[in-house]
């Protein structure tokens, strides 16, 4: 995938990848105490993040090296070609804008899940986010077995 952004004249930086239990843990927490206690969506609870899957990762351009991600992300020409052709590769966006209800977490354009092409083009296809495919599978495995 950063290949084929590079033969498109974009460059594409992988930022955070596969996390542990203590450091997605460490994270939530200082997100917390930031916070006054409260948990505001940023950071996944520990347990539940996809970092910790080794499936996430989160993707950023030269300008946010260094600096704190935001959805304005998403306008850079960088964040539109992610959008445009992680499907391709088999990615999601994990956290859609219009999903927020259903994932609960914010808005992340820079933040992709690997799920596989199939899924992936299906989930684009019916844009969906990974909860509405995961409750569509579910209502097919059990329709199937009863
Ligand atoms: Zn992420």
């Amino acid at each position: 995938m950063f290949e084929a952004a590079k033969a498109d004249g974009i460059s594409l930086y992988a930022h955070s990848g596969y996390r542990s239990y203590r450091t997605q843990k460490t994270m939530y927490y200082n997100r917390l105490k930031k916070n006054n206690g409260k948990d505001d969506g940023v950071v996944a609870v520990p347990g539940s993040s996809d970092h910790q899957t080794g499936l996430g990762i989160d993707v950023i351009n030269k300008a946010g090296i260094g600096k704190k991600f935001t959805s304005a992300f998403g306008k850079t020409k960088e964040g539109i070609w992610l959008a445009e052709h992680c499907w391709d590769f088999g990615f999601i966006i994990r956290y859609q804008k219009e999903k927020e209800d259903l994932t609960e977490i914010i808005y992340e354009p820079w933040h992709l899940r690997y799920v596989g092409i199939q899924v992936s083009e299906y989930i684009r296809q019916k844009n969906y986010c990974l909860e509405e495919f995961t409750n569509e599978w579910q209502q097919a495995v059990f329709e199937f077995e009863n």
